[in-house]
């Protein structure tokens, strides 16, 4: 009998480990599943760490006292250290408007998420219209690049950079220019940006760049309250008028006048030539007298 038990007793344990192999073969193949899942759910979870330890090491930067002495050795020290306690943040005082000359919203995301492209932007708005926020208004995108807009050449530490996915050469869906319109609203009230401060990649880069492509609805975007506009009902062109002078006024690089005119032209009258003719010299004119 005890022979017996012990038979049943063996067969009990060898089940019961059965049972549990089974029971942990499944939790590893469950655990797997999870992990596949969060990565496929979440493949920026890695550089989403990196944003995070570069946003602290910042924060620890803007907490630290300011410099005791950070003046030379002659300066004259006071005997303790006074902050002021009346401050706040820096604001964004310009928007510029990208295309990305890329073929998708996805490898867009995935180029501002490589080191090596030392590319990025505040925002990326899909053709679908959904809007990406990569990077705090407060810090500083590289967007921009070697530009000048009037006296201003560090166009990055002023400005809000938005990408429009768009491979330069289609126009933009309503969807993405609805988001678009949402946030510049949202943006102007915030950082209580000038109209005149809502421009292109291509306004501020005119030997670099062209973006957003000459398809871009500007007079659109300037009934809504972001950027100028010319007005339809023009008086006559006095003949001793300057247009490149008119074109440094409203903002332009005019180092090399053929790309700021050309700049001009496709901002303004959706046009991609160099030459400037009477009708263009007639809308900078007039944008020239009703805004400056
Ligand atoms: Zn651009």
């Amino acid at each position: 009998m005890g022979d017996i038990y012990g038979d049943q007793f063996s067969i009990i344990i060898s089940l019961y480990f059965s049972a549990l192999t089974q029971y942990m073969r499944n939790s590893v193949l469950l655990l797997f599943v999870f992990i596949f899942i969060a990565c496929s759910t979440h493949p920026y979870k890695s550089t989403n760490k990196v944003y995070k330890q570069k946003v602290k090491a910042y924060a620890k930067e803007i907490a630290a006292l300011p410099k005791e002495n950070p003046f030379s050795d002659s300066a004259l020290l006071p005997p303790y250290w006074v902050g002021t306690t009346n401050f706040n943040l820096r604001k964004p005082t310009f928007v510029i408007i990208h295309h990305t000359a890329q073929n998708s919203c996805d490898q867009t995301l995935k180029t501002f998420t490589l080191p090596r492209t030392s590319v990025s932007a505040h925002y990326v708005i899909c053709k679908s219209g959904v809007l990406h926020h990569m990077l705090n208004d407060y810090l500083r995108a590289w967007h921009g690049g070697v530009g000048k807009w009037g006296n201003q050449t560090d166009i990055n530490s002023v400005s809000i950079g938005i990408e429009l996915d768009n491979n330069g050469f289609e126009p933009f869906d309503s969807l993405q220019i609805n988001s678009l319109l949402s946030l510049l609203d949202r943006l102007k009230k915030q950082y209580a940006i000038p109209s005149a401060n809502f421009i292109g990649h291509g306004d501020i880069a005119p030997t670099r760049k062209n973006d957003p492509n000459y398809r871009f609805p500007w007079k659109l975007l300037a009934e809504k309250g972001f950027g100028l506009w010319y007005d339809e009902n023009r008086e006559p062109v006095p003949t001793n008028f300057n247009h490149i002078q008119a074109l440094r006024i409203i903002g332009y690089d005019v180092k090399d006048t053929s790309a700021a005119i050309q700049s001009f032209k496709r901002h303004f009258l959706q046009d991609t030539t160099k030459r400037i003719n009477d009708l263009d010299k007639s809308v900078l004119y007039n944008l020239q007298k009703k805004y400056y």
